[in-house]
């Protein structure tokens, strides 16, 4: 619950887009309020497999927060494999289908991937750059336009920060 208050103290002050590399069920039951509560926005990498796990937001569910227009919802992979890791194939199923599943529930186009684990090489971010406008890394700091849009760098932010530190970080 401290947690919780501390979001809202944050998205209060802040009062700024948001961005939370995230997939589980708390986007619906926890995020998804407060940012109705401050029209605040935010956008969700979603593995599109995990639609049909309890532990995640269900169809109905990633749907209705995409309508409200506060959730972005953008890919994060089919099965959440590490790309690096594979090629060929098996690289074009994760980054395309993960897509137009995506695409499919809400029905609006899904530009940008999160990359597993924050994971990425040369020939990933170039296979990526066939499906998506965008690719993001889960660390590495600020993004600075004229950087590569393709290994995107952000400010990662741990669950219970305090608001002191999340203001230096984002300073
Ligand atoms: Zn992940």
């Amino acid at each position: 619950m401290v947690y919780i208050f501390q979001v809202e103290d944050v998205l209060s002050r802040a009062l700024k887009a948001a961005e939370r590399l995230g997939l589980y069920r708390d986007n619906y039951t926890n995020l998804y309020p407060l940012l109705k509560k401050y029209g605040v926005k935010a956008t969700v990498f979603m593995i599109s497999d995990a639609v049909y796990s309890e532990e995640f937001m269900s169809i109905d569910q990633v749907r209705e927060v995409s309508a409200s227009g506060l959730i972005s919802i953008q890919s994060h992979t089919v099965s959440h494999v590490q790309l690096p890791d594979v090629r060929g194939e098996r690289l074009e199923t994760e980054l395309s289908h993960s897509k137009s599943i995506l695409e499919g529930i809400t029905g609006k186009p899904v530009v940008a991937l999160g990359y597993p684990v924050g994971k990425t090489n040369s020939a990933v971010a170039s296979a990526a750059s066939n499906h998506y406008l965008y690719a993001a890394r889960s660390s590495g700091g600020k993004f600075t336009c004229g950087n590569d849009p393709m290994t995107m760098s952000r400010i990662y932010i741990k669950r219970g920060l305090s608001i002191s530190e999340y203001a230096a970080l984002i300073n």
